[in-house]
């Protein structure tokens, strides 16, 4: 057991060569690209991001995602090291320039004295001799292997759809009818609260662009794909307006917040673009992923006002996510029960989004670590980000019929075990829903932070 073999150099299978790495293991990390491709990447980097640029909030005080980045950089997660170098304006959000984000990661596995890098494709189960194997290839895992891990899982894996969202270059956005301001003017580490670029409609412009949205050809599905559901947490934007015609007024095109500074009227709607690169020449479509047809989006996207001209770097698209059935078929340490020697990470797991792949990605890389060198890793307490999503996954917490129900998940609050906080404030007055709310979040954050401390000093494994 004491190389480590790890497959997929995305988020996950990056994050924990550094891990397995800076622990002492000796890693061989196989990535296919640019040998072999996947649907949507478009480099041969490790970690890059397929579709949205941001890491989401960075509030470690209130918000589950924060706490979990700062969990992971007490940890020394590499991904966190190189989002935070490589951050762009995003209001309360971390969000990074993907090019030199995505070419730190590499660098920096690259120039590991403990990693060895093999482009090559893996097309079937590893090979017996391998006992200490991190599978990490992520939703488009390459069918072939796909088909043998499911083979070996006896059952289907289950698999639904994600859409991405368009990018368009600033410099086509029209400025007399646009205009830079975030949110409640919220501004992020060394902003201005101006960091996206806002284009309102009025009502009639509103109804014209629901229509179109309904309307407009979308990418067919295959027939095998068509008893695939959505994920909830990335519906295409024509879903979303198939579902009533507020239903977009109350999401991604919420008018609240916001001042339009050229006309001072209300806005009935209004659609955001978050800044997508370090020299801010490319931006994206905030919550509109979509599966039109690429001329259709062209037409349907200069709809809004602003975008008369608008020029695509990218456009929206649509792809198939596969994960495993992760409670039934995985341990507390990620192994497989039907092959130890098998431990997986990443979004196959059944986790979502670039940092909770990164998250559980730190986790195998410990425990696979733990194993090379046999060495006892404890996996992080329940109370932490780190330890509620691995609790998710694993279903530490289910008793029978695990993993019934599994559902991908973002890390959230409600996979915390619950905390009590005070019903009456120092004066004796009683805090009320909302302001109890905060202190339940801020709670929550403080003890997640405080437990992590120990479990990273528990843990002599990371040498950085
Ligand atoms: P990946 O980052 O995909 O890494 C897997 C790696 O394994 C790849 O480098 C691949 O080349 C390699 N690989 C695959 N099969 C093999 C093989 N057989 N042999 C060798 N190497 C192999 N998440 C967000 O947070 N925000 C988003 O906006 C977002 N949009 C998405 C859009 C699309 C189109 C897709 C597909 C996913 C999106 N996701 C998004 C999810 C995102 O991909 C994952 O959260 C994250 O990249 C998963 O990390 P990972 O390491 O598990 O997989």
């Amino acid at each position: 057991q004491n190389t480590v073999h790890i497959i997929g150099a995305g988020l996950a299978g990056s994050e924990a060569a550094w891990q397995a790495a800076n622990a002492g293991a000796r890693v061989i990390l196989h990535e296919m690209r640019p040998v072999a491709a996947t649907e949507a990447h478009a480099t041969g980097n490790f970690a890059e991001m397929v579709c949205s640029n941001s890491f989401r909030s960075d509030d470690a005080e209130t918000n589950a995602v924060g706490v979990l980045h700062e969990e992971m950089r007490r940890a020394g997660s590499l991904i966190m090291r190189e989002a935070d170098a490589n951050k762009v304006p995003a209001g309360g959000a971390l969000a990074v320039d993907r090019e030199n984000f995505a070419l730190g990661v590499t660098r920096a596995v690259e120039n590991h004295p403990n990693i060895e890098i093999r482009r090559e494709i893996i097309e079937a189960l590893p090979p017996e001799e391998w006992d200490n194997v991190i599978i990490a290839t992520g939703p488009l895992t390459a069918p072939p292997l796909a088909e043998a891990i499911r083979a070996l899982s006896g059952e289907e894996s289950l698999a639904f759809f994600d859409a991405i969202a368009p990018i368009i270059y600033k410099e086509s956005i029209n400025f007399d009818v646009a205009w830079f301001q975030s949110r409640y003017d919220k501004k992020g580490p060394g902003g201005d609260g101006a960091d996206y670029i806002n284009c309102p409609m009025d009502e009639a412009q509103y109804t014209a662009f629901i229509d179109a949205l309904i309307n407009g050809e979308k990418t067919e599905f295959k027939e095998w794909e068509k008893s695939t559901p959505y994920f909830e947490g990335c519906l295409p934007i024509e879903v979303m307006a198939e579902r009533g015609p507020e239903t977009l007024r109350f999401g991604p095109m919420k008018p609240v917040g916001l001042t339009n500074p050229h006309t001072g009227i209300k806005a009935h709607a209004i659609v955001q673009l978050r800044q997508d690169n370090a020299l801010g020449t490319l931006y994206n479509m905030v919550g509109f992923q979509t599966k039109l047809k690429y001329g259709v989006q062209k037409d349907v996207f200069r709809m809004i006002p602003g975008l008369e001209n608008a020029e695509f770097a990218r456009l929206g698209g649509i792809h198939r996510n596969t994960f495993l059935n992760s409670p039934k078929l995985l341990d507390g340490r990620l192994r497989m029960n039907a092959r130890p020697a098998l431990r997986f990470a990443g979004q196959i797991t059944g986790v979502e989004g670039y940092l909770e792949s990164a998250a559980i990605g730190l986790l195998a890389g410990r425990f696979a670590a733990g194993d090379a060198l046999n060495r006892e890793v404890s996996p992080p307490p329940a109370t932490t980000a780190l330890g509620a999503l691995l609790g998710h996954i694993t279903g530490g917490h289910i008793a029978d019929g695990a993993g019934k129900a599994f559902q991908p998940m973002n890390v959230n609050f409600g996979l915390f075990p619950e905390i009590s906080t005070p019903r009456v404030d120092a004066d004796g007055k009683r805090i009320k829903g909302k302001e109890r709310g905060f202190a339940r979040k801020r709670a929550l954050s403080a003890r997640a932070l405080s437990d992590i401390n120990d479990w990273v000093k528990e843990q002599p494994l990371v040498s950085v």
